[in-house]
């Protein structure tokens, strides 16, 4: 079934039913990597707020939550490169072992800039765990993208957090952009 958000349609790609199943295994991996470490999860919003909700109510481990907020979409559908740094986050992760929680990589121009940004502060360690990554756009070589969700195919998504103008991140599931 096709959705219309503004001016483009969209259909699904993943349902909601198949990223809670991920989602409960990469949560799996992450309460045994980081036992006894009380690790921070750092969201990167807007559009890691669903993702990050259901990934750490999996997380049967003591934890915190913190968030950060970058942009450069701007908008449309595709990276503008110009990154905006929206808010910092406002707790201290010296010696603190972060887990960066991100809707979805393209370039990897975000995530360079935030893990080049974070590791300045001295963390104990950092890693991510991406909802979506998409192998044929990604530019830079990260090693910290330990946890990948689904890996998609060089498209535009919206929902489960994603937007197009602002629309569509209350989607359940992920919707690709119908080229016709
Ligand atoms: P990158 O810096 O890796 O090129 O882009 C990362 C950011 O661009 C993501 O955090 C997200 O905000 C946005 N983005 C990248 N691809 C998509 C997409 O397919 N759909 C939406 N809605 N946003 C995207």
């Amino acid at each position: 079934m096709k959705i219309q958000i503004a001016d483009l349609e969209f259909e699904q790609l993943l349902s909601y039913e198949a990223l809670q199943t991920r989602i409960k295994q990469l949560a799996k991996q992450l309460n045994k990597d980081y036992e006894n470490k009380t690790p921070m999860f750092v969201g990167v919003l807007n559009g890691c707020f669903l993702f990050m909700a259901d990934l750490v109510k999996e997380i049967k481990i003591p934890c915190e939550v913190a968030f950060t907020k970058l942009s450069s979409y701007h908008g449309g559908i595709s990276t503008t490169r110009r990154i905006r740094d929206d808010l910092d986050l406002t707790v201290n992760i010296e010696g603190r072992h972060i887990v960066l929680v991100e809707d979805i990589v393209d370039t990897g121009n975000t995530l360079d800039y935030l893990v080049a940004k974070l590791k300045k502060r001295k963390p104990a360690s950092i890693i991510v765990c991406a909802m979506l990554v998409k192998p044929d756009a990604l530019e830079y070589e990260i090693k910290e993208l330990k946890h990948i969700g689904f890996e998609i195919e060089n498209e535009f998504v919206v929902g489960y957090g994603l937007d197009y103008m602002e629309l569509g991140r209350n989607l359940k599931g992920v919707y690709k952009r119908v080229v016709s």
